[in-house]
């Protein structure tokens, strides 16, 4: 059925694609998406760091060990899922950080200490920053336990909605979520979602467009290309594949 429903999204014009799943038309989700960059990284984990720039606004999401860090514009908002190395660093936070910066992570002791003057927030709470809505959406797996309150993020940015899934597996929490226009997934099976898990998030949910990150195109430790081929084979026809270049 699957082999079936991709030669049929082969004709399938755009016109289909703006009428699925979110609230933005695929003008907006197109012009969204250019303005995403995925960052490569020197950890050996991989990378997990992504930039939207958002008109003025620079958002980064779980900067760590960025290979471009020189070039890269001060942060107005810094996003942390969790505390794993290849995902927080606080030492690439204070080099992208400038006064007005607001750091927005999961809801820890730790995190409290080290930014003050952040935003924490547990699974289901959100905020506005920047005017940007930002809403936390429970993250977790085997090797990252729920209870730990670590997160992924949903960011509302000029009506487009784009959901940073974090390190998690393919919960009900993140199957519920509706209306999301650009799904910004962590692909790693056995660490976060396999190939298969991403395509089951976009046939269930129905993003517009779905970026995977985390993988390491140039290194198969984690046989993580597997896992893209996987999804390009496996995602329905109504979800567009981004695969982006690390920068
Ligand atoms: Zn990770």
């Amino acid at each position: 059925m699957k082999k079936t429903i991709l030669a049929f999204g082969l004709f399938l014009p755009a016109l289909f694609l703006a009428s699925c799943a979110g609230n933005a038309s695929a003008e907006q989700v197109d012009q969204l998406v250019s303005q995403i960059t995925w960052l490569g990284s020197t950890n050996p984990y991989g990378h997990t760091a992504i930039l939207i720039q958002a008109g003025d606004l620079n958002i980064y999401l779980d900067p760590v060990d960025l290979a471009s860090i020189d070039t890269l514009p001060k942060a107005d908002i810094i996003l942390v899922t969790h505390n794993h190395a290849d995902h927080f660093s606080a030492e690439t936070i204070a080099a992208l950080t400038k006064e007005g910066t607001t750091v927005v992570s999961f809801a820890s002791p730790t995190m409290a200490a080290l930014y003050p003057e952040g935003i924490r927030l547990a699974p289901g709470e959100n905020e506005r920053v920047n005017g940007i809505k930002i809403e936390a959406i429970s993250a977790y797996n085997d090797s990252h336990a729920q209870g730990m309150g670590f997160v992924g993020f949903i960011l509302t940015i000029d009506g487009v909605r784009v959901y940073c899934s974090g390190d998690t597996e393919l919960s009900p929490e993140m199957l519920a979520l509706a209306d999301i226009d650009v799904a910004v997934l962590n692909v790693r099976a056995g660490y976060s979602l396999s190939g298969e898990d991403a395509a089951d998030f976009a046939e269930q949910v129905g993003p517009q467009v779905l970026i995977p990150i985390h993988w390491m195109p140039e290194d198969d430790t984690y046989d993580d290309g597997a896992q893209i081929d996987i999804l390009r084979q496996d995602l329905p026809a109504t979800t567009h594949l981004v695969v982006l270049e690390l920068k």
